[in-house]
């Protein structure tokens, strides 16, 4: 173990550049968490919470939520608004928002709204289950909720309810209709509503959504149908409901100059309009602070190029300036982050259950009297060593190997001739690549080469269900041993999930400051287990999670950090994950039935005889423990 060391290893997975203080590599080799930024030394060991929940009988996969991460990043939002709002004389408040569609878990809600309480920090929804949460969950009166997406009679209903609760919702009109549905129903129930106007902005964001600002952005008004809407308010004597001022160009922005101009075009809009006469009291400025997933401070679109405190200057600052200049009362500042709350608290801790390598088997290759003249070529090529040059000896191969191919199929070669010259091919292969990484040289095919060789890391768990974004929209997502990070990591392998999907598989890894094809991982040791923590999975991946191969929900741990325990953590709860027989309900399946029926099938082969009544009753109580159990491997 002496060619390596813990600071190779972070070099390598980058843990320290996208762990954003709260993960480390601890001097033991194993993943270090620190969940409360006010007490940076108090840490958990990875490898002590998976031993505990092990010891607890509970099986991986398993999402491990960090609560005190959770409670951290609303701390820091807060305190880095209020902190810069002081810095700058500003003369409005900060009165964030968390948009539960990010991660609508109600723990993950409750947390958020017992950690934002001092500073009044509240829910944003944007549908109508979404909106009876926020309903029950805010019940804070001088917090706001922030009402978006589209919207029928129903949610504008439940939305003026909250105003009977005393509640400060804020309806924002995404489209002109909502707002003559609004009018009527407001006065035929005699409640007056708070009402935002969500601005379809101008400015071009950059990234994966980039289409969510722009003329033809999916929500929001243009500058004529704002007018329109304010117009239509004066007429009705309703004006002064017009409160908030709202923009979202986009989640995970990555570059900061597009961040301050969508502030810049947002607050000389708001300024207009309060000169126009519009009584608005807030901005509300949306989501969009990124994350850095990958750990480059870039404008990649899985990383950031700014950090949270530069974010929330240039917020602050930029309003200000513009108000100043536009000699208009600072607004109160609203920010819907979500991402930027939730990504880090929750990790998927799951195990390798084996490996794919495409040389793996090997077949007696020595040679027979009369085998054929193809086996014969690769046989020479196999036994030349360094005689010729790598790329010639690559070349060579793969053209023998593609000539074997036809003949196959014209049944010239035989199976076992097939075997043979497979285990060579493979075999030549494995020998370029070693003699390349000696000598460093260089050939063309190398990247490929080191694709075709690596492994495959079989791992419990779904790319569907758990890290939905690499597969749909190229998202990186960190993924790291969780131990032995003090060894050399010698297995280059990628990672692929336990669907019958060819798609399910992450594609790009984390290697350095680069994105790679695959990864260094270490090799398996038998009858031991290799966890991996697949992390920053805390939004959106969390929740978006859909049915395929009916995996369903993991089992959940929350952790809480406490520095009395030893460890310094306890696990406060244990939600079970799916079982088979839950998921096959929610396709409609009867699962009673389903039992009462292989039974049946089972009796009548006792009755025939073919089965004695004690194993009858073995593969019955089978079945039934099966449906009951978990959809993810086993291991025992
Ligand atoms: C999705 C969404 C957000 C959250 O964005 P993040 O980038 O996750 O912070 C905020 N506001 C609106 C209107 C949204 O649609």
């Amino acid at each position: 173990m002496s060619d390596w060391n813990i600071e190779q290893a972070e070099e390598l997975y980058g843990v320290n550049r996208w762990g954003a203080g709260y993960f480390s590599i601890g001097d033991n080799g194993n993943i270090k968490i620190a969940p409360n930024h006010r007490y940076p030394d108090i840490t958990i060991d990875m490898q002590e919470v998976i031993d505990e929940i092990k010891s607890e009988g509970i099986e991986f996969p398993a999402v491990i939520r960090f609560h005190d991460i959770l409670r951290s990043q609303v701390e820091i939002i807060n305190e880095t608004f209020q902190k810069v709002i002081k810095e700058a004389d500003y003369n409005g408040e900060y009165s964030g928002v968390f948009p539960i569609k990010v991660n609508q878990m109600r723990e993950v809600v409750e947390e958020i709204m017992d950690a934002g309480e001092p500073y009044n920090y509240g829910l944003e929804a944007g549908s109508k289950p979404e909106l009876m949460a926020v309903l029950a969950y805010n019940d804070n009166p001088d917090a706001l909720t922030i009402l978006n997406g589209y919207k029928d009679k129903d949610y504008l209903t439940l939305a003026l309810l909250g105003r009977q609760l005393r509640r400060k919702m804020i309806i924002v009109i995404e489209k002109y209709s909502e707002l003559e549905m609004l009018i009527p129903l407001a006065k035929k129930l005699g409640v007056e509503p708070m009402i935002g106007l969500r601005s379809k902005m101008m400015v071009r964001s950059s990234g994966k959504w980039a289409g969510s600002s722009g003329d033809r952005a999916k929500f929001g008004l243009s500058i004529a149908e704002i007018l329109n809407v304010v117009e239509r308010l004066r007429q009705e004597d309703m004006l002064h409901c017009a409160k908030l001022l709202h923009f979202h160009i986009g989640s995970q922005l990555s570059d900061i100059r597009k961040i301050k101009e969508a502030v810049t075009e947002g607050a000389r809009l708001y300024a207009k309009l309060v000169q126009e006469g519009v009584p608005l009291e807030y901005l509300d400025i949306g989501g969009g602070l990124g994350i850095d997933y990958d750990g480059t401070s870039s404008t990649t679109d899985s990383s950031r190029n700014y950090s949270t405190e530069e974010y929330v200057a240039d917020v602050v600052w930029g309003i200000k300036q513009i108000c100043d200049l536009e000699k208009v009362k600072h607004p109160n500042i609203v920010s819907e982050s979500g991402r930027a709350m939730t990504a880090h608290h929750s990790c998927v801790v799951t195990n390798i259950v084996g490996e794919i390598k495409p040389a793996g088997t090997t077949f007696d290759v020595s040679p027979t009297d009369d085998e054929h003249i193809l086996v014969k070529n690769m046989r020479e090529l196999y036994l030349s060593g360094d005689q010729y040059h790598p790329q010639e000896r690559y070349n060579d191969a793969a053209g023998y190997k593609q000539n074997a191919y036809e003949a196959f199929k014209l049944g010239i070669l035989s199976l076992p001739e097939m075997a043979r010259l497979d285990t060579m091919y493979w075999q030549i292969l494995a020998d370029i690549h070693h003699s390349l990484d000696e000598e460093n040289q260089f050939i063309q095919e190398l990247e490929e080469l080191e694709d075709m060789l690596a492994s495959q890391y079989l791992c419990n768990f779904s790319i569907f269900q758990s890290a939905a974004d690499t597969w749909a929209i190229g998202q990186v997502l960190p993924i790291v041993p969780l131990a032995r990070l003090n060894e050399k990591p010698e297995v280059r392998c990628s990672i692929v999930d336990i669907t019958c999907d060819s798609d399910g598989k992450l594609s790009k890894y984390i290697e350095g400051t680069e994105i790679s094809d695959n990864i260094p991982m270490h090799s398996l040791n038998k009858g031991e287990d290799y966890h991996v923590g697949l992390f920053l999975t805390g939004a959106y991946q969390d929740v978006m999670g859909d049915m395929h191969n009916l995996f369903g929900r993991l089992t959940e741990v929350h952790v809480y950090c406490h520095d009395d325990e030893p460890g310094d953590f306890y696990i406060e709860e244990v939600v079970p994950g799916t079982s088979a027989e839950k998921v096959l309900q929610t396709m409609q399946y009867n699962t009673e039935s389903m039992a009462k029926t292989i039974k049946k099938q089972i009796d009548r082969q006792v009755r025939k005889g073919s089965l004695a009544p004690r194993e009858g009753v073995r593969w019955t109580n089978f079945y039934e423990k099966c449906l009951a159990g978990s959809t993810y491997l086993s291991v025992d």
